[in-house]
């Protein structure tokens, strides 16, 4: 899934709690929550930042056009090719050390996964790894020892 630079941001002010954003929502990311001011409730959605795609369709359902789009304070890196894809949905998911590392029958190779994944799973290097310009580096790096290796991208030790 790839997400898009922008991300939904309700205005609280404008909005009349209608829902419709709320029921438009692909993947369901807004919660209305109902609140009390001036002793009357008002439901008002709440968008889960971590999973909006910044998709933009929760706004174009909002009359009142309480529901922006707002610039994300981090920049998407949008992968270029499958191999980039791919590789940064492994780094996401954390299994990027089991397609570089696959052969069951090697020792090193279960030792470098291990090595490897406990490495990528380290907090400094995973809040390094979403800097955009680490992660173009490291991608350029995969793809040049993959060109280098000359079959698929699994590395052979
Ligand atoms: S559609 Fe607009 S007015 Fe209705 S709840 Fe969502 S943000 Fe508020
Ligand atoms: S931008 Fe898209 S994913 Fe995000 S809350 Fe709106 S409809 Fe849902």
């Amino acid at each position: 899934m790839v997400t898009s630079n922008y991300i939904a941001a309700p205005d609280d002010e404008d909005c009349v709690g209608c829902g419709l954003c709320a029921k438009a929502c692909p993947i369901e990311v807004i919660e209305m929550v109902a609140e009390r001011t001036d002793g009357k409730e008002k439901k008002r959605p709440v968008v889960d930042r971590a999973f909006c795609l910044g998709c933009g369709v929760c706004g174009l359902k909002c009359k009142p056009r309480a529901m922006r789009l707002v610039k994300r304070e981090q920049r998407v890196l949008h992968p270029e090719t499958t191999f980039r894809r791919t590789v940064l949905q492994c780094l996401d998911r954390g299994t990027l050390q089991n397609q570089i590392f696959a052969s069951p029958h090697s020792g090193t190779q279960r030792f470098m996964r291990t090595l490897v994944g406990a490495f990528l799973g380290l907090p400094p290097v995973k809040r390094a790894l979403m800097s955009d310009a680490l992660r173009s580096s490291f991608l350029k790096a995969m793809e040049g020892a993959v060109r280098r290796q000359g079959q698929g991208w699994v590395v052979d030790l």
